[in-house]
């Protein structure tokens, strides 16, 4: 659809693509592994489809992945030394549903080692750099797939978002990021970090190709138990504009501390619903001070079990050692970078035999408490407005040797993800340096249908998303 409607052939395309990723990516760090050949042959194959008369919103759109996705006979990392060298063997159910669509990999982009950071530094690859202001860190986790969409380096994106990854590295990048509901989309093949937080979607240009993305992505699979059919859901019509939809604005999110331009940029795009139709109203949200050390015992305690699998037998490096012991010791020592070490610790130790009532499980009880918030403003509207993070893009080093630091450019994040509600985040405005500031739309749980009409009908009113930088 998107090819016909340019007039250009998948090849073209993707030639294109591959030429500037080979022009940039010395400068910005975005792609971990670029697939060319493997791509040129896909977006042949695409026109061949092209040509029969087959057509699909994807069909020879070149897509990044982050690399946290298998990818069968491609190298995937999860920004991990201990991952270096592993080729899965089958791809993940949701690049197996792209692939069948004719979609084109253009390679993998970078992102924190196993999704755990807020910048894209805790890589083994090296971070990667804001398109907008290349001494700036693009967000995180999933900044190279954030970046991959500013930079133009391809036409749309996967991320993952446990706690915010999608939706910081898209308000740091100027670019359109969808979390959706946990449980929407199928994890399977996905490297895991936290599953009861993990979700899967799509960094984009704009809202529109956002839900293309989910329709491709969403729907039920065999191999993922938490993985729900939403049409059944309560996935209401979507509204087609503004007028009349019940807008809450979450007093909490508002922070102390937060950088003026921020809140000035995200109330004045509130205004603009306003002025579209839409009805605003204060709401509370009084538990949200609990998310970040609910998050913070919560997913490292969920990241120590899923990370206890890479011991040098099954995946990737091997350290061999005196015994078998030695070896696990080894090869887990030289593998993992120091924030995986910390979130492992932390999280062994909140599980351990008598603290995990005193932690785990009362972090656990907080959620429900979080989870509550949410379902109670959302008996009285049917969207919530407020900033993606409290402050722009950071510089590069500026928070790397204080993890509490890092672990703050979250706090606006982190209770939409332990609600497992769906939340956007779309570009509404700048700040003095030029760094771009992100408006997230939040919705009850599988109501991502409003999420991305009240999105796209603010996009149709703005201009922000369709700004670029200048590269
Ligand atoms: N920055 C948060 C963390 O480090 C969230 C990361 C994510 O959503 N994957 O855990």
């Amino acid at each position: 659809m998107w090819l016909q409607s340019h007039r250009i052939s998948a090849v073209e395309l993707t030639q294109a693509f591959l030429a500037r990723i080979q022009e940039l990516n010395p400068r910005i760090n975005v792609y971990v592994t670029v697939n060319a050949e493997e791509a040129l042959q896909q977006a042949l194959a695409a026109d061949e489809r092209i040509m029969r008369g087959e057509d699909g919103p994807l069909l020879g759109v070149p897509i990044a992945l982050k690399d946290v996705f298998s990818t069968q006979g491609v190298r995937t990392t999860a920004g991990s030394h201990i991952l270096g060298n592993y080729v899965p063997t089958w791809d993940a159910t949701v690049v197996a549903r792209l692939r069948d669509m004719g979609a084109v990999f253009l390679g993998k982009v970078n992102c924190d080692e196993f999704a755990m950071g807020s910048s894209t530094e805790n890589s083994a690859w090296g971070p990667t750099r804001n398109p907008w202001n290349l001494e700036r860190v693009p967000g995180g986790s999933s900044g190279g797939s954030a970046a991959a969409v500013a930079a133009d380096l391809c036409c749309a994106a996967l991320g993952t978002d446990t706690g915010g990854s999608i939706r910081q590295p898209a308000s740091f990048c100027g670019v359109t990021g969808l979390k959706n509901s946990y449980g929407r989309v199928s994890r399977y093949g996905v490297i895991a970090y936290a599953s009861s937080l993990d979700t899967v979607g799509a960094l984009t240009r704009d809202a529109a190709d956002a839900e293309i993305l989910l329709r491709a992505l969403e729907g039920i699979d065999p191999h993922d138990s938490t993985c729900v059919d939403a049409s059944s859901m309560r996935d209401q019509s979507a509204p087609a504009d503004l007028r009349g939809l019940r807008v809450g604005v979450p007093r909490e999110f508002f922070v102390d501390g937060m950088q003026p331009e921020v809140e000035q940029a995200v109330r004045a795009a509130i205004e603009q619903m306003q002025v579209l139709g839409a009805v605003v109203k204060p709401v509370t949200l009084p538990n949200t001070s609990l998310g970040l050390p609910v998050y913070y015992l919560i997913a490292p305690a969920e990241a120590s079990a899923n990370l206890a699998r890479f011991d040098g037998v099954k995946y990737g490096l091997r350290e061999i050692g005196a015994d078998l012991i030695d070896t696990y010791q080894r090869t887990r020592a030289a593998g993992f970078g120091s924030e995986v070490k910390r979130r492992i610790m932390l999280g062994t130790y909140a599980l351990s035999a008598g603290y995990y009532d005193a932690y785990y499980i009362r972090a656990q009880k907080a959620r429900t408490l979080i989870k509550r918030d949410f379902e109670q403003a959302f008996a009285e509207v049917d969207v919530l407005a407020a900033p993606v993070s409290p402050f722009t893009a950071f510089k590069l080093g500026e928070r790397t040797d204080d993890p509490l630091q890092m672990y703050l450019a979250d706090v606006l994040t982190l209770t939409v993800s332990l609600a497992g509600v769906p939340g956007i985040s779309v570009p509404c405005g700048f700040d003095g340096a030029g760094l771009p500031i992100g408006l997230q739309l939040i919705g009850p749980a599988f109501g991502e249908n409003v999420v991305l009409a009240a999105a796209q009908a603010y996009q149709a009113a703005t201009t922000w998303h369709s700004r670029r930088p200048q590269l």
